[in-house]
């Protein structure tokens, strides 16, 4: 079965070794990793992953940093691994507080250099607000003629709380996507639960652009949800993603090869739906 995992996490194997010198250079770095029990997975867990699974494409991901440096440094890391890997492609990260021509500047460099997206960014814990569309028309706008997606984390307003689980919540999203219909966007663990509100007929209608991943699925909910949304948004709009390092990629695949979906929905789910918005 061909599977594309549309969100991983890698980093330099110098993150992996010197952990207490990144977690002192990066707030967001520091509360998402400076736990030592965190496995913060490089190059050597990539490979095991490819011989595992031969044919899996992944899509790796950044991080919601706040250091400018320390971005810039893990989007050239991702973009090397995409060079090496042709199973590979790669979102990288910004911060809207470094101003937008830093933005732009780097959004355009990660472009040339293969990226296909930004993400995850993670807005609340980063300190930028996405309702402030002065600071994101022209990054909007920037991605749309790159053709680059945008990942966000997403949070559910209920329910146990997690280091990074932030407030980006499904009123917020919603407000983000009305706003910005001709960019593709993907909201990561399943939009915090937005596509019950697909159900409205507006919502539907109006969000047409937004996609959702699976990542960190069975951490947050009973796997079955995939099966609703799937029927609530329809069978083009959901995309496996695991959140590896924090989840192990066959326990991911797992949670959806044993949902109550036919095998084209599931077909759909792991790897049809991405290769498509992808252009892969
Ligand atoms: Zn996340």
């Amino acid at each position: 079965m061909n599977i594309v995992d549309v969100h991983t996490h890698f980093f330099p194997k110098e993150m992996n070794l010197n952990r207490s010198k990144f977690c002192k250079l990066d707030k967001n770095f520091n509360l998402l990793y400076s736990d030592e029990k965190i496995n913060i997975p490089t190059e050597n867990e990539l490979l095991e992953i490819i011989n595992k699974f031969p044919s899996i494409k992944l899509v790796v991901q950044s991080i919601s940093y706040i250091d400018y440096e320390l971005s810039k440094y893990t989007n050239d890391f991702l973009l090397e691994l995409s060079k090496n890997y042709d199973q590979i492609k790669v979102f990288g990260s910004i911060n809207t507080n470094w101003g937008t021509d830093k933005c732009i500047e780097e959004i355009n460099r990660i472009n040339q250099l293969g990226a296909k997206g930004i993400g995850e960014l993670h807005p609340d814990i980063q300190g930028f607000d996405i309702l402030d569309f002065n600071a994101f028309d022209p990054i909007v706008e920037n991605l749309i003629s790159n053709n680059m997606l945008i990942n966000f984390h997403s949070s559910e307003p209920v329910g146990h709380d997690y280091k990074g689980k932030g407030k980006m919540l499904p009123d917020i999203l919603y407000k983000f996507a009305l706003n910005y219909k001709k960019l593709k966007i993907i909201y990561s663990h399943l939009g915090g639960g937005l596509p019950i509100y697909y159900l409205m007929p507006e919502i539907i209608r109006d969000l047409n652009n937004v996609y959702y991943d699976t990542a960190a699925l069975d951490f947050l909910y009973d796997p079955k949800i995939v099966k609703i949304f799937h029927e609530i948004i329809g069978e083009d709009k959901i995309l496996f993603g695991s959140d590896y390092g924090l989840i192990e990629i066959d326990r991911a695949i797992n949670s959806i090869l044993q949902l109550d979906i036919d095998s084209k929905a599931k077909e759909n789910i792991l790897s049809n739906n991405a290769l498509k918005l992808l252009s892969w």
